[in-house]
């Protein structure tokens, strides 16, 4: 019987060697808790911000902070940044969609502040535009194919018409998918995604590319998103009025309205 004083201390070191063991049991979670987009430029934005035809948006995941796209004009996107109390120093990786100037043109206003970033563009860009982000100092990788660009996060790859890759995430709760304009279509890009990583998408974000598009397909484009897997969606920039109507329609709660100064975490 005089061993038991002993024992329970045994048993009391052992609990207490354990407990930060349990801490941790989620690591997955805890990496992800300051993960999330925020919308820097939109054609719409909340009161306080600007808003501009073009789309740019600010993703931080896994401890990354890149810019999705750049907008159209450098200074609306400086002054939505400066707004939202965002450094462009903060930045370390830029993301081009494609070559069209509303997705582009506010480039160079970012490099004049911080050229300490790496650029992913794709490949078919003019040699020149290429050349004048090396004049600033700053790193340029050209895209082709789909692949793993940082831990964790992918690009499409290069699609047609116009050359255009998108962004993934991978998360604990299914992929991310960031689109500037969506020209090879928005059910291509998921597909694409879900091919290249094996997992479902689970929230797409960015412009869908569908002004004037008749209601039947945009509901046959939500449908066939869902059965891809996507639980929720926020569409931006040139998906349009009507088509985002139907998104918030189809997707009710899951959907999260765009516009500078909105943000969607997960
Ligand atoms: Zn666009
Ligand atoms: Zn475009």
């Amino acid at each position: 019987m005089r061993k038991l004083p002993l024992i329970i201390a045994a048993i009391l070191v052992l609990v207490l060697a354990f407990i930060p063991l349990f801490r941790q049991q989620n690591p997955v979670r805890q990496q992800e808790g300051g993960n999330k987009i925020i919308i820097v430029y939109d054609n719409k934005a909340s009161s306080g911000f600007k808003s501009s035809w073009g789309f740019a948006a600010l993703v931080k995941f896994k401890n990354h902070t890149i810019l999705f796209d750049t907008g159209g004009d450098g200074e609306i996107l400086l002054d939505n940044m400066k707004k939202l109390g965002i450094d462009p120093k903060s930045i370390r990786y830029i993301f081009l969609s494609h070559i069209h100037g509303d997705h582009t043109g506010g480039l160079w206003a970012i490099l004049r502040e911080n050229p300490n970033v790496t650029v992913f563009l794709p490949n078919i860009f003019p040699d020149n535009f290429k050349e004048r982000i090396h004049g600033f100092g700053a790193k340029v990788v050209e895209i082709d194919e789909p692949k793993e660009i940082l831990e964790g996060i992918y690009t499409t790859g290069i699609m047609f018409p116009v050359g255009e890759q998108s962004l993934i995430l991978k998360t604990s709760k299914g992929l991310i998918v960031v689109t500037g304009c969506s020209h090879p279509g928005i059910v291509r890009i998921v597909e694409r995604a879900e091919n290249i990583t094996g997992e479902n998408a689970y929230l797409v974000v960015g412009g869908f590319h569908l002004f004037g598009v008749p209601e039947k397909e945009v509901r046959a484009i939500a449908t066939s998103l869902k059965r891809l897997g996507v639980q929720k969606i926020m569409p931006c920039h040139c998906t349009g009025s009507r088509a985002e109507r139907i998104f918030a329609e189809e997707f009710e709660v899951e959907y999260v309205e765009c516009g500078v100064g909105k943000t969607v975490s997960w």
